[in-house]
């Protein structure tokens, strides 16, 4: 079965920084799940699963355009470190470096702590790979016909998608 419109693809990767260390791996774990053709990857990322299947292995290069944009200066905000999500795990914890997820109107946000307050949070909003090239070792473990509800939802269900 080939990649197309509302497939389900199951596949492993690898996700290194051009020239510089691995960033994620779905190796430990078990490959990802990604409903094709609903934008759950980036769109040059997903662009480049089309019409492929299971057992293809390929490499996919993304500038930082075409994955999560440049690095915009004065991204910087502080906020009541309460406005992070599990702010009660995270109380005591918090470091310059940490990813964190925040609340904003568009939902929540990873951004990566630069400075921690007694009670403030200074956060960078900059996504952690702005700025980056980023390369895919992508290889395709499986692909299936998507379930009305996936579609509906827009999302893969079961591990290494959503589960709920
Ligand atoms: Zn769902």
């Amino acid at each position: 079965m080939n990649i197309s419109q509302n497939k389900v693809v199951s596949f492993h990767y690898r996700l290194n920084e051009a020239e510089a260390d691995e960033l994620e791996s779905s190796r430990d774990g078990h490959p990802a799940l990604m409903l094709f053709g609903h934008k759950n990857v980036l769109p040059a990322l997903e662009e480049a699963f089309e019409g492929k299947t299971s057992g293809d292995i390929f490499t996919v290069s993304l500038s930082p355009d075409q994955a999560y944009g440049r690095r915009q200066e004065g991204a910087t905000k502080r906020i009541p470190q309460k406005h992070l999500y599990h702010y009660k795990q995270l109380k005591n914890k918090l470091k310059p470096g940490m990813k964190v997820s925040v609340a904003t109107e568009k939902g929540a946000r990873d951004v990566i702590v630069t400075k921690v307050g007694k009670f403030s949070v200074d956060v960078d909003f900059n996504h952690p790979y702005a700025g980056k090239s980023l390369v895919f070792d992508i290889e395709i473990m499986d692909v299936r016909d998507a379930s009305e509800d996936e579609i509906a939802h827009g999302h893969a269900h079961g591990d290494g998608g959503h589960n709920h």
